[in-house]
């Protein structure tokens, strides 16, 4: 049989199992079925790759996927919950980095692609390293290796000169690819700008930019497997591309920020702006938030993500499974953005067995507080942030929240007076209605529970 239509036919296999991966991947009902679907499609694509007439290098190929495929197994078994989006964002610039080092290495055979295949080249090259040198920012600002929020001077218009340069070079490289200081050049300029655009954004921001880049990666890794002819390459990064753009979308809606807005009048995590919140913080015992739930009629949960880091989710579905055999009707609510990636609540609620009937969005919920007894916020902060609402001189003014401010009482658990990640104060904890659970989340549910065993319907 023709090896070419082999490869062929096993390249479409490819393509329709990523397309149904992440069809799957779109509930969490069958995220984990998509997953596997996305993994064997990834094995076959890679395996396919060995069959290729003319391809040499076995060694080192087989090398590569070793050291490559070892590492990302190990980081997936050690990396914490808490710490995925910086995996993420790494993981996405590696992408990148691959589909520019692609363009590198064609530029370096000096083989003659024409006009049209060189242009796209360039642009994969533009901005593969956009997105490498952007998701390694990400990654040192999400791991706290880089704290800072650097903001140039004339900041945009240092954007725009950079990008105008960058693309002129790439003009100038498609007219003589052989220039090899012309591309040095060019290379190097475009990591900068990556660095560049990103060092600015911070706070609230950043799961946009990763998801923005993580876009870009797709539309380079499929300009380049159009330069390679590998259409498992192209299908690939469309796919990533189209999703990582729709993503952007969403979550900048869910934080009613647009694009732009997001790129070049970032927040910047440091407090800022904002009217001076005036009032008290009330404390609630273990006990008293036990009798208010216990003899409420409907309580609606906010998760956030202090409940992440306290792994309190086990104890969250406890105390709700408690509430739900008593006769409280129960229910989550879940804001987009809510934890340190998209999904982050959904995916712990899972993991705990909530059921999906009782998980929430804000759109779906939102209209429900106003009826519920009780609105039980667990480490969430900048999702209930009432200022968003009312204040204009917010940072965060216009993102939509969580009404959990509407519900007759608020019972907030966190530790202490610490800020959210937008690093602002919450009007929510100084309300008439709001009583604070001080308490790192796992043990103050566990005592919320130990307290409501006692208490008889
Ligand atoms: P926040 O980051 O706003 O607040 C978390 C709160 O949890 C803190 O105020 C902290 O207060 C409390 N906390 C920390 N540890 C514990 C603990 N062990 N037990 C109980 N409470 C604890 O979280 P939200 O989920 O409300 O909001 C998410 C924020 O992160 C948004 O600003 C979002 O834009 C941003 N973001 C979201 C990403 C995503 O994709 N979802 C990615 C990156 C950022 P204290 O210290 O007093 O305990």
């Amino acid at each position: 049989m023709n090896i070419d239509l082999i490869i062929n036919a096993s390249y479409f296999v490819v393509a329709v199992l990523f397309i149904l991966g992440l069809k799957a991947m779109s509930s969490p009902v069958t995220a984990k079925q998509g997953i596997v679907w996305a993994g064997v499609g990834m094995i076959l694509a890679t395996l396919v790759t060995f069959a290729t007439p003319g391809m040499k290098n076995y060694v080192l190929m087989i090398v590569a996927i070793v050291l490559g495929g070892g590492i990302a197994w190990w980081a997936g078994k050690v990396v914490k919950m808490t710490d995925m989006p910086q995996m993420v964002a790494i993981y996405n610039g590696m992408g990148g980095g691959a589909a520019a080092a692609i363009a590198a290495l064609e530029f370096a055979r000096g083989e003659s692609h024409g006009v049209a295949v060189t242009a796209l080249a360039v642009l994969g090259a533009l901005i593969g390293s956009v997105a490498f040198s952007g998701s390694c920012v990400a990654f040192a600002k999400l791991q706290g290796i880089m704290n800072k929020t650097w903001r140039l001077p004339a900041q945009n218009a240092v954007n725009i000169v950079l990008a105008l340069v960058a693309v002129g070079m790439g003009i100038a490289i498609i007219r003589d690819p052989a220039n090899t200081q012309l591309l040095i050049a060019f290379f190097v300029l475009s990591l900068v700008l990556g660095v560049i655009l990103t060092t600015p954004i911070g706070g609230a921001d950043m799961p946009v930019v990763i998801s923005l880049l993580n876009a870009f990666t797709g539309l380079a890794v499929g300009f380049e497997g159009y330069v390679l002819g590998n259409p498992a390459l192209v299908i690939a990064g469309i796919v990533v591309g189209a999703s990582g753009t729709l993503l952007t979308q969403l979550m900048a809606k869910a934080m009613n920020r647009p694009i732009s807005n997001v790129l070049f009048t970032p927040i910047t995590g440091e407090a800022q702006g904002g009217t001076a919140i005036t009032g008290t913080m009330k404390e609630a015992s273990p006990n008293d938030s036990a009798a208010m739930m216990r003899f409420a009629q409907k309580v609606i949960i906010v998760p956030g993500y202090g409940m992440a880091v306290a792994g309190a989710q086990h104890k969250v579905w406890e105390m709700g499974k408690l509430l739900i055999e008593a006769g409280v009707e129960v229910k989550f609510a879940i804001h987009p953005v809510a934890g340190r990636m998209p999904g982050h609540m959904n995916v712990l609620l899972a993991e705990a067995g909530v059921p999906y009937d009782i998980i929430f969005d804000l759109e779906e919920i939102n209209g429900e507080f106003a009826q519920a007894d009780v609105a039980l916020v667990i480490g969430a902060n900048d999702v209930v942030n009432p200022v968003a609402r009312t204040d204009k001189s917010s940072p965060i003014y216009g993102m939509p929240i969580l009404n959990a401010d509407m519900a007759q009482n608020v019972i907030v658990n966190k530790r202490g007076k610490g800020a959210g990640y937008s690093g602002i104060e919450n009007a929510l904890f100084y309300g008439e209605n709001t009583r604070m659970l001080y308490g790192s989340a796992q043990q103050a549910i566990a005592d919320v529970i130990a307290n409501m065993k006692t208490m008889e319907g």
